[in-house]
């Protein structure tokens, strides 16, 4: 092994790592000045040593980087990184989660092309895909994600991503990505997963068969709340389209937002079990109180799927979902009694959130969708932070006190 920043450390040097030895070491390539942490290269191009230099860059016949919509350094060391905590062969960062899965579409299908996506997605996701892709002649059906009967009747020749979001929100249900995947590659088909619940500590659905993984870096990656950052992985010979598509459309991911999901990245698994941690407790406290009528958690032996999320997921994730009887009125009691959880949307932060999903993330779809999608009125939504478990449980315990 060489310190020498000349030769660099190469990944390869730490082909037998454990995960948080990657998470804090992969990816970095030391320059000429031998800083010890990442630098931010916030530079829109780069300069050459000659014309020549200049040509065989451009040229492809030299590596280098020309310009920071196609290759940067910071970005590159978060991409090298990501893709070893996943073990991917390549990662490509973008803007955000909607960029990474709008670059995969728009990379891999043409007019005509069938997409199978699975019911209860991310609401942007939704809408990419019926108000956008559909646009472009992409076909979108859309099947229960756990009926493996429908997803392989719902097979066509032109079926080319099956795409899914396990575990779901805000109903915790899984998809077999096993099996999913066999369904998928013996309909010629590519098996997409959003991976941004679990993160590659909980779950590494390439391992799995998946062959392509997405993220939204803004959740658990970041984890703090600050920058918005998606990512795309898989074999490389996948990888180079979206590369392609990524490098002409421009929605790639800023030096910055990369040296902000680094430091993430370092302290991800560290950060995950804690909130998986909380998350188990306050299931299992509130799958015990009498004005609790259920609890969605893949973490609870009453969840459907536990086996399953035992066998492909290594911890059960931090969002989890509960009823409470007397429908909106009774959830939007509950949510505004409690004081020091935030009250949003978002997820994967520090702090804990509590969202009602029937008037924000699914307030779009009509009554009668959203009950058949099991988003009942009295559903409430928390995304278990960091802060010590008693204090998260003694809010929880103000709301349940109302009602
Ligand atoms: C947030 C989210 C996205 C979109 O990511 P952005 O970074 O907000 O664009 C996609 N999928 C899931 C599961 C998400 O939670």
């Amino acid at each position: 092994m060489t310190k020498d920043w000349q030769a660099g450390r190469l990944n390869s040097d730490l082909d037998d790592a454990g995960f948080d030895t990657l998470a804090v070491r992969a990816g970095q390539h030391r320059s000429f000045e031998a800083e010890h942490g990442e630098a931010i290269f916030t530079t829109s191009s780069y300069v050459f040593r000659s014309a020549a230099d200049a040509a065989a860059t451009f040229a492809g016949d030299r590596d280098g980087n020309v310009y920071s919509r196609y290759t940067n350094p910071t970005v590159r060391t978060f991409e090298e990184r990501l893709a070893a905590l996943e073990g991917a062969e390549k990662c490509v960062a973008t803007a955000s989660g909607m960029s990474a899965i709008l670059a995969t579409v728009m990379s891999l299908c043409v007019m005509g092309d069938q997409v199978l996506v699975s019911r209860s997605i991310f609401g942007a996701s939704v809408s990419l895909f019926d108000k956008y892709c559909a646009r472009f002649g992409i076909q979108i059906t859309y099947v229960p994600i756990d009926d493996l009967d429908a997803w392989q009747t719902a097979c066509t020749e032109k079926t080319k991503l099956l795409f899914v979001e396990s575990p779901s929100n805000p109903l915790a249900e899984l998809a077999d990505i096993r099996a999913l995947s066999t369904i998928a590659h013996a309909a010629n088909a590519l098996l997409v997963v959003d991976n941004c619940f679990c993160t590659p500590v909980l779950q590494k659905p390439l391992a799995l068969g998946a062959d392509i993984v997405i993220h939204s870096a803004t959740k658990y990656i970041d984890g703090q709340g600050r920058c918005l950052g998606g990512a795309v992985l898989g074999r490389a010979e996948l990888m180079q389209e979206v590369v392609g598509f990524l490098r002409t459309a421009g929605p790639t991911m800023s030096p910055f937002n990369a040296w902000v999901f680094l430091k993430g990245l370092e302290t991800l698994r560290l950060r995950m079990n804690a909130h998986c941690q909380s998350a188990q407790r306050l299931a299992e406290w509130l799958e015990q109180q009498a004005k609790v009528s259920r609890v969605y958690y893949s973490g609870l032996t009453s969840h459907p799927q536990h086996e399953l999320a035992k066998q492909q997921q290594s911890g059960f994730g931090a969002v989890l979902s509960f009823e409470v009887e007397g429908g909106k009125d009774a959830a939007w009691r509950f949510i505004d009694a409690t004081q020091m959880i935030s009250i949003t949307a978002n997820l994967g932060d520090t702090k804990t959130t509590i969202t009602h999903p029937g008037t924000t993330t699914h307030g779009r779809l009509p009554a009668a969708e959203r009950e058949q999608a099991g988003i009942h009125d009295g559903l409430i939504r928390i995304a278990v932070g960091l802060e010590d478990f008693a204090d998260i449980q003694a809010d929880v315990q103000r709301g349940l006190n109302v009602l």
